[in-house]
This record gives structure tokens, C-alpha cells and sequence, in this order.
């Protein structure tokens, strides 16, 4: 079987012009940025909301394994199916990082015959917004740091500084550092970190800005820190708006990139789901609806994570709909959640299939909670078997689910053609009406944190540390209670204990902490152990990665 690389550097690339003039852009709407990648204005979206509304689906699944259950090849795929079946289809994305690159799963860019192109840099540097991000948030770092050098006028605690410096890496030794040793020419000594670059607020303030302006006023919200009085700072206050919403100018413009089919895709932005909110940004969605009949959109992670966060965050700030939902499912995670070991996954075993099937119902629930039409998609790995993928096909049957075994990673579009026919047909005879969020924006924080964990994660109740009850009470006093909720969870257990596969029960969720992230509009509550800044494995995917003396590149999964 031929690796995603290569068959990445098989494919034909059509020259990126090609793809802007399919979907009929003009000259001042796009930018190209080599042969093969453009950037979009980022006034684009504004003139094309009134025109037309293209269909959204929104890709999501159970709660996967460490490997990933094939979501972004799914979204790949199924636009390219779509495309196949005479649709006018585009495809949105999120933007890989390089710490799970580097680390844990390779590409991130689909796989098979439905990856998007070319992969080598999408997955690397690509059009450089990453490093825009980070170098954003480190200018406000040095802001800061800098402030409080010079004589610290606003009185800033630099003990309850909460803005971390970031990195686009995993990287454990800089989850807990002190900064300004060296004497007064080194600045002030405190205690700082780092987080990965996805988990940055500018990252999720990025992704659901709608224009410059928004950007920029958003930026002017965050709050950095607190005073000795124990006031919140903002970066209004560091008077640092201007500067972070220029370095980030380029970055808020979509990149235009083609799929192994040439199925035009954007491609922007890309927050963690299990720390951040885990969705492209609206821009790029509200684009590619904008240019095409049915845009295919995946949020990270499971439903209970990626979904409900897209639904409850992303939709609300984009003022948009959700028409139809795929739950990505496969045979290997959900013998896991059966409980198999991750390395046993590869051996036929229908009992633990069975055993497993919880984990599915529940996301079937929470799809069918917020009122949405949705098909189940049995990603089909080689290792599958046919009494297992049949066992999931009549279990679906029986429970009157929708659902399609799909073939995109070995077979491109033409194997997503029935998922594709399904999705239409849900997205075109179900509207919206049914659908209704989670929560009110106007329920309490607490209300809002029980109202996920019980319905969604199924939890019976939320235990709350000392610190997180002083904070809930402290964020409604300074009247951010009206916001919207980030959950941060383990993204392999439908609670917050990783170890807890399948359908847990009768459990409680903890909630370690809350963080105010005001320019994205949310609160962030931190569940378990979460970690905002990850390590790299044992056995780090950059092992088998290099590059010869020509250029190609090998090993990049
Ligand atoms: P997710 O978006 O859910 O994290 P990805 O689409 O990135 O998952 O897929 C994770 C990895 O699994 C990728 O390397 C991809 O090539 C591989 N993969 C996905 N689907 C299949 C499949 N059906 N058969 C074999 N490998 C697959």
C-alpha cells in the first residue's frame, strides 16, 4: 500500500489559477502564493453572504483513538464524492500544527486518495499563519514583560499573569519556566510557560473574527492578567491592539489549496478540540458556502467535543446553520471502547465490536439532541472485516440509523458515493427548524457547564475545585456569565478520565479551572488533567521523517 506522501506526489496539481477561475473569483479576490496555494480576501465572506448559501455538513465522529478515526479524510473524501455525483461541493479545513505532526499522528491533512494538497506544505510551514499566531501572542508576551520593566504603571501582578508565550510544538519543558533572571538589564523575574500554539486564544480570536475590525476589537478584549488589585488587564490597556491585529493581517486571509481530485478546499486556521474550540475558522466556511452548493466541514475530535463546541460556539458567532451531520465511525475505535488494547485493534473481534457500540449511541444522541439530520460513515480500514463492518451496519439498521460503509482513503470520491447521495438527501429534505443549542447564552456559567456534562458526556454531575467555584463566582461579578462555554476534556473518553471508554455512567466531571478568553467570546473550563502545552512520544513521528538532497520529502506519514 502506498503511503499518503506518496501518493500525494503522484497526484496531478492543477495549477491554483485554474481553481479560482472554476469557482469564479475575481482578480482582487485572491492572491496567489505559489503554483499551487492562494490566499482569499478577507473581505470575501461579507460580499458573498448575501449571494448564495451554500449547504453545510459538519464532519465529526465517536470518540477516537490516539491514531485519529479518519475525519479529515472522510471530509476530503466526501466533498470529492460529492463532486462525483455532479454537486458543486467545496471543502474547509483546519490548518495542521506541527506539535501532533512532530509528534503523535503524521499528516494531518486526510489520507489515502482523499488528502488535500500539496501535503508537504500544508502539514509543514504552509502559508506561514501559524507563525503569525505565535508571533503575535509573543509580541503581547514582550508587551507585557516590558511594561512591567519599566516601571509598571498599571500596577500588573506579574504573579497573575494568565497571557503565556506559545510555541507551535510539543514541547514539555516549557510548560513551567521563569523568565527575566539575570539581574534589572533582564527584566522582572517571574513564573511563565508556554503553551502550543493552537491553544492560544489568538488562535481561537483568528478563527472567529469576521473581518480586520473584528479582529482587532477582539484582540482589544483579552484579558492578559490582573493588577495587585486584583483588576483585570486587557490588551486595550497595553494599548497593543494595532500592532498584534497587523502581524496577524495575512493570516486572517483563507488559503485556497485542491484535493487529490482537484475539489477546490480552504483550508484556515486550526485551534486544538480538547483545549481550544477545535473548528476552521467561520471565514472559511462561510467562503467555501459562499462558492459552492454543499461546503464539507469537519470540527475535531468526537461529537461531545468538536461538534458540540462548532455548534454551540462557531455557528452562534458565524450566524450560520448546520444542514446535515456525518458521525465518522470505525471498526478499531469502537472495539477499543469495547475494550480491546490499542494493540490488539487489527484482529477481528465482533464481541468487543458489540461490547463497544455504547460510544456511538450516545454521539447518535447528542446529534438527535440538537435537532440535526445526520448518517453514520463506517470509514473502512483494511484490517476490517466484514462480519464487523456488517455487525455496525445492522445495529445501525435496527435502531433505524442511517448509515454507509465508506471507502475515500482507498478509492477517492468514488468510494464515498453513497454517503454522498445519503447527505444530500438529509441535508435537502431536513431543514433546520428542530435545531436548538445546548444552552442559552443566558444561563449562568454553572448552569451552562451542567448542561453539557449531563447531556452530552452523559455525566450524573460536575464537582468543582475550590479555585474553580471562586473563579465561577469572580467571572459573574465582572459580568462575563453571558458567554459562551470552551470545554477542555480528554477527547478519548466521553468523560474526563481517559480511561473510561465505550458509554461511561454514573459519573461526575471535575472542574479543575476556568479561564476567561474574552476576545474568542468564551470561558474556557478546564476538566481533569489538561494539559495546554503537549510532549512529544516515545517514538515521535519526526523519526521517520526526512527530506534528500533534491527536495522530496519522505516519512511525513
Ligand atoms: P482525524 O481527522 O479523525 O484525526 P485523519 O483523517 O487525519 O483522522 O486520519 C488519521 C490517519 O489515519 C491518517 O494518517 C489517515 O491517512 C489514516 N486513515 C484514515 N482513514 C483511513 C482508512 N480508511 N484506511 C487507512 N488509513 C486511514
Amino acid at each position: 500500500m502506498k503511503t499518503d506522501i506518496e501518493i500525494a506526489q503522484e497526484a496531478y496539481l492543477k495549477p491554483i489559477k485554474q481553481i479560482a477561475d472554476k469557482l469564479g473569483l475575481k482578480q482582487e479576490e485572491w492572491e496567489p502564493y505559489g503554483h499551487t496555494k492562494a490566499k482569499l480576501s478577507n473581505t470575501l465572506m461579507h460580499k458573498l453572504d448575501t449571494k448564495r448559501k451554500g449547504k453545510v455538513i459538519l464532519v465529526t465522529s465517536i470518540n477516537p483513538t490516539p491514531a485519529g478515526e479518519g475525519k479529515s479524510t472522510v471530509t476530503v473524501g466526501l466533498g470529492q464524492a460529492l463532486d462525483k455525483i455532479g454537486k458543486n461541493a467545496m471543502i474547509a479545513l483546519r490548518e495542521p500544527s506541527l506539535g501532533p505532526v512532530m509528534g503523535m499522528k503524521g499528516g494531518a491533512a486526510g489520507g489515502g486518495y482523499s488528502q488535500v494538497l500539496p501535503m508537504e506544505d500544508i502539514n509543514l510551514h504552509f502559508t506561514g499563519d501559524l507563525h503569525a499566531i505565535t508571533s503575535a501572542n509573543n509580541a503581547l508576551s514582550a508587551m507585557i514583560d516590558n511594561h512591567i520593566h519599566r516601571g509598571n504603571e498599571m500596577n500588573i501582578d506579574p504573579r497573575r499573569i494568565e497571557w503565556k508565550r506559545v510555541m507551535d510544538m510539543n514541547d514539555r519543558v516549557l510548560r513551567q519556566i521563569v523568565v527575566g533572571l539575570g539581574g534589572p538589564l533582564r527584566g522582572v523575574p517571574r513564573e511563565d510557560g508556554f503553551n502550543i500554539t493552537v491553544a492560544s486564544e489568538i488562535m481561537a480570536i483568528l478563527c472567529l473574527a469576521t473581518s480586520l475590525e473584528d479582529l482587532k476589537s477582539r484582540i482589544s478584549k483579552i484579558v492578559i492578567g490582573y493588577t495587585y488589585e486584583e483588576n483585570p488587564v486587557t490588551v486595550k490597556d497595553l494599548k497593543a491592539e494595532g500592532a498584534l491585529t497587523l502581524l496577524l493581517k495575512d493570516a486572517l486571509k483563507p488559503n485556497l489549496v485542491q484535493t487529490t481530485e482537484n475539489t477546490p478546499a480552504v483550508i484556515h486556521g486550526g485551534p486544538f478540540a480538547n483545549i481550544a474550540h477545535g473548528c476552521n475558522s467561520i471565514m472559511a466556511t462561510k467562503i467555501a458556502a459562499g462558492l459552492s452548493d454543499y461546503v464539507v466541514t469537519e470540527a475535531g475530535f468526537g461529537a461531545d467535543l468538536g461538534a458540540e463546541k462548532f455548534l454551540d460556539i462557531k455557528m452562534r458567532a458565524g450566524e450560520f446553520h448546520t444542514d446535515a451531520v456525518v458521525i465518522v465511525a470505525t471498526v478499531r475505535a469502537l472495539k477499543m471502547h469495547g475494550g480491546v488494547n490499542k494493540d490488539n485493534l487489527k484482529t477481528e473481534n465482533v464481541e468487543a465490536l458489540k461490547a463497544g457500540m455504547g460510544n456511538l449511541q450516545k454521539h447518535i444522541e447528542t446529534i438527535e439532541t440538537f435537532g440535526l439530520p445526520f448518517v453514520v460513515a463506517i470509514n473502512k480500514f483494511p484490517t476490517d472485516t466484514e462480519a464487523e463492518t456488517d455487525l455496525i451496519k445492522t445495529w445501525c439498521h435496527s435502531k433505524n440509523v442511517d448509515v454507509t460503509l465508506t471507502d475515500v482513503h482507498a478509492n477517492g470520491g468514488a468510494g464515498g458515493t453513497e454517503l454522498a447521495e445519503k447527505i444530500v438527501n438529509k441535508a435537502d429534505t431536513d431543514v433546520h427548524h428542530s435545531f436548538h443549542y445546548m444552552y442559552d447564552l443566558d444561563d449562568s456559567l454553572e448552569t451552562k457547564i451542567r448542561k453539557v456534562t449531563q447531556n452530552i458526556y452523559g455525566a450524573s454531575d460536575i464537582e468543582l475545585s475550590s479555585k474553580a467555584k471562586k473563579q465561577l463566582a469572580f467571572y459573574e461579578q465582572q459580568g462575563w456569565g453571558k458567554l459562551a462555554i470552551c470545554m477542555a476534556k480528554t477527547q478519548y473518553s466521553l468523560s474526563d478520565d481517559p480511561s473510561l471508554v465505550g458509554r461511561p455512567e454514573n459519573f461526575t466531571v471535575t472542574i479543575r479551572e476556568l479561564r476567561p478568553s474574552l476576545g474568542a467570546g468564551f470561558i474556557v473550563v478546564l476538566t481533569g488533567n489538561m494539559m495546554t502545552m503537549p510532549g512529544l512520544p516515545a517514538k515521535p513521528a519526526a523519526l521517520n521523517m526526512d527530506v534528500d538532497q533534491n527536495g522530496k520529502v519522505t516519512g511525513l506519514f
